[in-house]
């Protein structure tokens, strides 16, 4: 009897001494990490793992290139990292060329975000709204926290070592299929609209810009269900959300000299469509041959 419950106990610590070896080995601080909450995947490996997805995302998404466009949502974004407190990390934010209102993180600060939803947005500050809310899914470290829950210490660890395709094909096939990763919980959601609407007054950004484009799309969804079905399904809105969001930027002390839109969106946004009219008809319009030279 001794010797039985000593040999369960020997095998709980050989178990025990294994996982605290493998965590160690895979160079990340299994736990609770920055930005909080449980996460078997350090930053560093994060923002690596980010690149490879993101080098993939390239290829194969439709991004749009043209390089003002992709300076500005690059700048406006940075006015907002700038009050995380990942701010020295390299954060890019890309557009996907797409009628899908639709915009996500993925591991290691990137940020994408659709054409379609662009769009939707009438000012400067409803898209800030938006890169804002992503951003601090991005500091509050969901995506990972999320993969961690989802997959558990094996199977990460292979994934951040490149041994395991099949996991990692599955999780770039998410992203370019539904642009999500894991629908993240309630109280993520919560959390992310509560630092960025913070993100959005310390750039000088008129935090107001998040609830009204939010309430914007929960009416539309109201009125045409299934429309912004893609924003819903990775950022499920509610009344009860907005409402929240709104009391604690009415807590904010006023400042008077808060952004609510500037000039430089409308031409980032006007030559988006004009780009975007460009392309669609380019493909769709075959020239006929007598018209060629
Ligand atoms: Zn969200």
């Amino acid at each position: 009897m001794q010797v039985a419950r000593s040999y369960v106990f020997s095998k709980y610590l050989v178990t025990f001494l294994v996982s605290v070896l493998v965590s160690l080995l895979v160079g990340g601080c299994v736990g609770i990490q920055p930005g909080g909450g449980f996460n078997l995947v350090s930053v560093q490996q994060e923002w690596r793992l980010g690149n490879r997805l993101a080098q993939d995302i390239d290829r194969k998404a439709n991004l749009v290139t043209n390089p003002s466009s992709v300076a500005y949502i690059n700048q406006l974004g940075q006015r907002l990292v700038q009050q995380t407190e990942f701010r020295n990390l390299p954060w890019e934010f890309h557009i996907i060329r797409g009628r899908e209102i639709n915009a996500f993180n993925i591991p290691g600060g990137h940020v994408y975000v659709y054409t379609g939803l662009i769009q939707k947005t009438s000012t400067e500050s409803e898209l800030a709204g938006v890169l804002a809310h992503e951003i601090a899914h991005g500091v509050e470290r969901h995506a990972t926290q999320a993969l961690s829950t989802q997959y558990g210490l094996g199977i990460i660890t292979s994934l951040l070592l490149g041994q395991n395709p099949s996991v990692y094909e599955q999780l770039l096939a998410q992203i370019l299929g539904a642009g999500y990763l894991a629908s993240y919980s309630r109280n993520a959601e919560r959390q992310a609209d509560q630092l960025g609407a913070r993100y959005m007054y310390q750039a000088g950004f008129d935090p107001n810009g998040m609830v009204i484009f939010f309430q914007k799309l929960l009416e539309e969804e109201r009125e045409r269900p299934g429309l912004i079905e893609k924003f819903f399904s990775t950022h499920p809105l509610t009344e009860e959300r907005i409402r929240n969001v709104s009391y604690e930027i009415s807590r904010f002390p006023p400042r008077p000299d808060l952004i609510t839109d500037e000039p430089q969106f409308h031409n980032f946004k006007n030559s988006l469509v004009r780009g975007d009219i460009y392309e669609r008809d380019w493909r769709r319009v075959r020239i006929p041959r007598r018209y060629r030279y």
